[in-house]
């Protein structure tokens, strides 16, 4: 059985060029954080390695180990699992 040493191919997650709902921005002046009309957060990925991100709407940059995620702790080992798969 020859196919059973062929090389797996490793698969390349890509990540998304914007990240949105799954990070808060941490600006109390960013417009994401608006009581009155709450947005869904956008990131966009600036860098991967390391990660970078930046609020789309107040421009703010956080890098990975100052991201706040959406506080459901699922979620924020989904997002750090899929950010490691890099
Ligand atoms: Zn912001």
């Amino acid at each position: 059985m020859i196919e059973k040493y062929k090389v797996i191919e490793k698969k390349k997650v890509k990540l998304p060029s914007t990240i949105r709902k799954l990070i808060l921005c941490e600006n109390t002046t960013c417009i994401s954080n608006s009581i009155k009309e709450p947005i869904t957060t956008e990131f966009m990925v600036l860098e991967e390695k390391p990660l970078k991100i930046q609020c789309i709407y107040c421009e703010r940059i956080y890098k990975l180990e100052e991201i706040v995620f959406t506080s459901k702790e699922k979620k924020e080992k989904k997002v750090i699992q899929r950010i490691q798969l890099i």
